[in-house]
């Protein structure tokens, strides 16, 4: 096998295209978005996707532009101080966790992405695709036409590649929750991440730089006929922060309309086997996508183009890679995916909070094992 495309320049298709171009393949990445942007948020990194990024070599970059921590902080909804949780360290020289820009790290990636000299096109999707012996035909949506040994789609929760080449899986059912994210300055006395119990609409913080970070908020999600506005995310999400106290009532305090604010329903969907079909595979959201009560989303889709990469380099065959790929990454995505729904539906559902604690301390648990 030679040559590969990565259709979808994410997170999930950028560390694809990475580790297989780092054992040997030329590769090439295409991307709907002719500016290759991601949207303002940031993103909180664990343990498992910092050990990831590690293999991708990206640890210090990622290091010295976010933010990295040992600590996080439990509090009541009204501020009052729980405890301070020490995070494990899974491998020796890993800060246990961590947050970023989401475009900070989309610059990370970007720019070893040129520094492997991978051609990238944007503005650019796939419309057919025509598997012939060991090639795939691609017809691409400017009308022009590429043949290579691999494809991999990486186009996310509504991947267009999955509905053209993978006619049994269907899209991810929305899981009843909504995630409220506003990006803002850092509140002066934040020392770590936190996360607020004790409400119906649980809320947390990320560090993600030295003047930077995201809360997020769960709350149920009513479905509407349109987006909200600017002004509505800004005036809905202030008064659902009108219990809360410690740093989250800073923030509701100090939010400006100036700041990035954005709502989304949740969806999840593991995708039935097979991932491949011929020498079409799929990697990240496009066939594992999760709502973010781990914290694992981006670390499930990076650790997926790494191991694709190892078992392709490995196999004897493409086919073998392919299996191999899947039988890796199977049960780790649906252990994330299952529970990650299922403390969605405890919190949907006011559930005990001792059973949440058990379903998100096994998972990371688990989590922290090897990949
Ligand atoms: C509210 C929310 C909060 C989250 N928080 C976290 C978190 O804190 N930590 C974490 O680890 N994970 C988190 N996640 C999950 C994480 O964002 C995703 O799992 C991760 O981005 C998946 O990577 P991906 O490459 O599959 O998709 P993406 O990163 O979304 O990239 C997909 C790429 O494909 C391109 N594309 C789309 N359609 C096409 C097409 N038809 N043709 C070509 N290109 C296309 C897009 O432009 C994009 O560049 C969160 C998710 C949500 C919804």
């Amino acid at each position: 096998m030679e040559t590969a495309l990565v259709v979808g320049g994410g997170i999930g298709g950028m560390a694809t295209a990475i580790s297989l171009c780092e054992r040997g393949l030329v590769v090439q990445l295409v991307d709907i978005d002719p500016d290759w942007r991601v949207y303002g948020a940031g993103i909180t990194i664990t343990g498992p996707t910092l050990r990831a990024y590690r293999r991708l070599g990206m640890l210090d970059a990622i290091k010295s532009s976010g933010a990295i921590t040992n600590k996080a902080r439990l509090l009541r909804f009204d501020g009052t101080h729980i405890r301070d949780l020490d995070e494990p360290v899974i491998e020796e020289g890993l800060p246990a966790t961590g947050g970023i820009m989401r475009p900070v790290l989309h610059r990370i990636m970007q720019s070893r992405v040129r520094e492997l000299g991978i051609p990238v096109r944007l503005g650019l999707t796939v419309t057919a695709l025509e598997q012939a012996g060991p090639k795939v035909n691609v017809t691409y949506s400017d009308g022009s036409t590429g043949s290579y040994d691999l494809v991999v789609g990486a186009d996310s929760v509504f991947s267009g590649l999955r509905e053209l080449a993978f006619p049994h899986m269907a899209p991810a059912v929305p899981t009843g929750q909504g995630c409220w994210r506003i990006s803002i300055r850092r509140p002066p006395t934040l020392e770590m991440g936190e996360f607020y119990l004790g409400h119906d609409n649980p809320c947390g913080i990320t560090i993600c730089g030295p003047d930077a970070i995201y809360m997020w908020m769960l709350t149920p999600h009513q479905s509407r006929e349109q987006h909200f506005t600017d002004e509505e995310l800004f005036v809905t999400l202030k008064a659902q922060l009108a219990d809360f106290g410690g740093h989250a009532g800073w923030i509701r305090d100090n939010m400006t309309p100036e700041d990035w604010i954005n709502y989304r329903p949740l969806a999840a969907a593991l995708q039935p086997r097979p991932w491949s079909n011929g020498r079409i595979v799929l990697v990240g959201d496009a066939v594992h996508a999760t709502t973010p009560h781990l914290a694992s989303g981006a670390g499930m889709a990076v650790e997926s183009g790494i191991v694709l990469a190892e078992e392709l380099a490995r196999a004897d065959s493409v086919a073998a890679g392919l299996a191999a790929y899947e039988e890796r990454r199977f049960e780790r995505c649906r252990d994330v995916i299952e529970t990650s729904v299922s403390l969605g539906q405890l919190q949907l559902n006011h559930g005990s909070p001792q059973r949440f604690a058990e379903l998100l301390e096994g998972a990371l648990g688990r989590l922290n094992e090897p990949f």
